[in-house]
């Protein structure tokens, strides 16, 4: 997979379009090109102050994860949905919130089901801490004797 087949640009509105895909995590299904986040591209629903989740294809992951300068046992990091802090790991992010945003109910898409290839790009949840308990739970958890 060398394209985002199936996705295009909300606001350019090209499809399949290559390298890195930005999806809102408050807008449901919406996702923008590289070159459109970057220039602050924004709709009547949509801010700039939103949390994003960068999503790369996988010739991408290669491209910037295949050199010996990156660990390959964190090939995408999580966005936030609340606050928008980047660079969580599926275990980071659950600590994170649990700690800083238990008390909060607002409706978010979840960042790893929409990262990860075969998730569900638009998976929308009250309760997000406990949807990262139920499905994000980290598999070296579970093997641990
Ligand atoms: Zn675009
Ligand atoms: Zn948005
Ligand atoms: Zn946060
Ligand atoms: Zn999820």
């Amino acid at each position: 997979m060398s394209r985002h087949e199936g996705v295009s640009c909300d606001a350019c509105l090209k499809g399949n379009f290559r390298g890195r895909r930005y999806k809102c995590l408050i807008c449901y299904d919406y996702d923008l090109c590289a070159s459109c986040y970057e220039s602050g591209a924004t709709t009547t629903r949509h801010t700039t102050d939103h949390p994003m989740q960068c999503i790369l294809t996988r010739v991408d992951f290669d491209l910037y994860y295949g050199g010996e300068a990156f660990s390959v046992e964190q090939p995408q990091s999580f966005t936030c949905p609340y606050c928008g802090k980047m660079g969580y790991t599926e275990t980071s992010l659950q600590e994170h919130v649990t700690s800083e945003h238990a008390e909060t109910s607002t409706e978010v898409i979840c960042p790893i089901c929409a990262a990860l290839p075969g998730g569900d790009p638009n998976h929308v949840t009250d309760d997000f801490a406990a949807h990262l308990t139920l499905e994000h739970r980290a598999p070296r958890d579970l093997i641990s004797f």
